[in-house]
């Protein structure tokens, strides 16, 4: 089938493929080896590769803080900042379930967590932010970009508010970073979480970028050898975090031509489906990810629509993590779509080897079986 879930993951770029495989067997020494050549050189390629996902989203390499993915970097930020700040936490209605399920075992623990509406498009007003701040108010987590909507979020205001007012800001860049410019210090972020396998590099490798300042303000929610400043202790898996470096550097290059080349196939692949009638686009269209598009037919059951066209087109109806049962998602319907409504939502997600033929294809095989499900 077509592949256009590229928000649930992406397919491995050959280039990083490549890069990643001399460490599968030749280095394959232990980065925390100080002792012998075979330890260096697995240092060099991770500390190599350090430096390329730094320079993705504008840190220092020393504030890279390698995971296991966006989740566990979600973690580490939500329970790891539990006691260094104040209690309360404010967050928004549309995150990824990593960031509401931390959010909720915050709450279980006795921390107040407040989480802030968000418009039609998916935005979150920053005076909203700045209403729901009060004395306690430790940590605010807002994601950049939406991983169903692709909505883009005003941080840089957000951002200037946490500074004002001492409160730590993590943002999960998930869905940004690759896809559009991110500067941690642009958006005035203590912490920001990313994966590689959103962008093109291996699945199981992410980090959480700690600045310095906000170093200690952060604990480590593992225990064990001192890797990673403590923060993240265990044997860094280094195949996986040359992939990481190297599906960053690539990114970094191929940005401002393929996040055009992607908005041209989004818009081509919505103009197609737009002959069926009635479509509505989901959140909006003015602030979102370029290869974002969230749709749906009034009657039409986005489920009922991906069984059917199972061989043809992968898509989705939301995040992969919730997806073995029914129900609608949280993000539509924080943006103000009904239950049934929400149910008609699909997710189409391009990337950069979804050429135009494979859009026009889907479109096609989208536009010969939806009216058919139409109630
Ligand atoms: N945050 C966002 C916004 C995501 O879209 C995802 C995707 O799965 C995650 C976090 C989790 O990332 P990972 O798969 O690396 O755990």
């Amino acid at each position: 089938p077509i592949y256009l879930d590229h928000h649930a993951t992406t397919p491995l770029d050959p280039r990083v493929r490549e890069a990643m495989l001399p460490y599968l067997d030749t280095f394959f020494g232990n980065a925390g080896s100080a002792e012998h050549r075979h330890g260096w050189r697995a240092q060099e390629a991770v500390e190599a590769a350090r430096s390329k996902v730094a320079a993705l989203i504008g840190a220092r390499p020393a504030e890279v803080v390698f995971t296991s993915g966006a989740t566990e970097a979600n973690n580490l930020a939500l329970m790891g900042s539990a006691d260094a700040a104040g209690p309360h936490v404010i967050t928004t209605g549309i995150e990824h379930a990593s960031i509401v399920a931390c959010a909720a075992e915050r709450e279980r623990r006795g921390d107040p967590v407040s989480i802030l509406p968000v418009d039609r498009e998916g935005r979150i007003d920053p005076a909203q932010v700045a209403a729901a701040i009060r004395p306690g108010t430790g940590l605010i987590s807002i994601s950049l970009a939406n991983h169903e909507i692709g909505t883009i979020q005003p941080l840089a205001e957000i951002g200037i508010l946490a500074r004002q007012h001492g409160i730590l800001f993590h943002v999960d860049a998930t869905q940004a970073v690759g896809r559009i410019p991110v500067s941690m210090p642009a958006l005035g972020a203590d912490f920001l979480s990313l994966s590689a396998h959103k962008f093109h590099g291996p699945k199981g490798v992410g980090a959480l970028v700690v600045t310095r300042p906000a170093r200690r303000h952060l604990r480590p929610i593992l225990f064990g050898g001192g890797q990673e400043h403590g923060f993240r202790p265990g044997t860094l898996p280094v195949p996986l975090i040359v992939g990481f470096g190297a599906a960053a550097a690539i990114a970094q290059a191929a940005m401002p031509e393929e996040s055009l080349r992607l908005a041209m196939l989004r818009d081509r692949l919505l103009d197609r489906l737009a002959a069926l009638p009635g479509l509505r686009v989901h959140g909006g269209t003015r602030f979102r990810l370029s290869g974002s598009l969230n749709i749906g037919w009034p009657g039409l059951v986005a489920r009922d629509l991906i069984h059917l066209l199972r061989d043809d087109v992968a898509i989705s109806s939301g995040s992969a993590c919730g997806s073995a049962v029914l129900h609608p998602s949280p993000v539509l319907r924080a943006i103000g779509m009904t239950e049934e409504e929400a149910l008609g939502g699909l997710r189409f997600g391009l990337g950069r080897f979804t050429t135009e033929a494979e859009v026009d294809r889907a479109a096609a095989a989208i536009l010969r079986a939806a009216p058919l499900l139409r109630r």
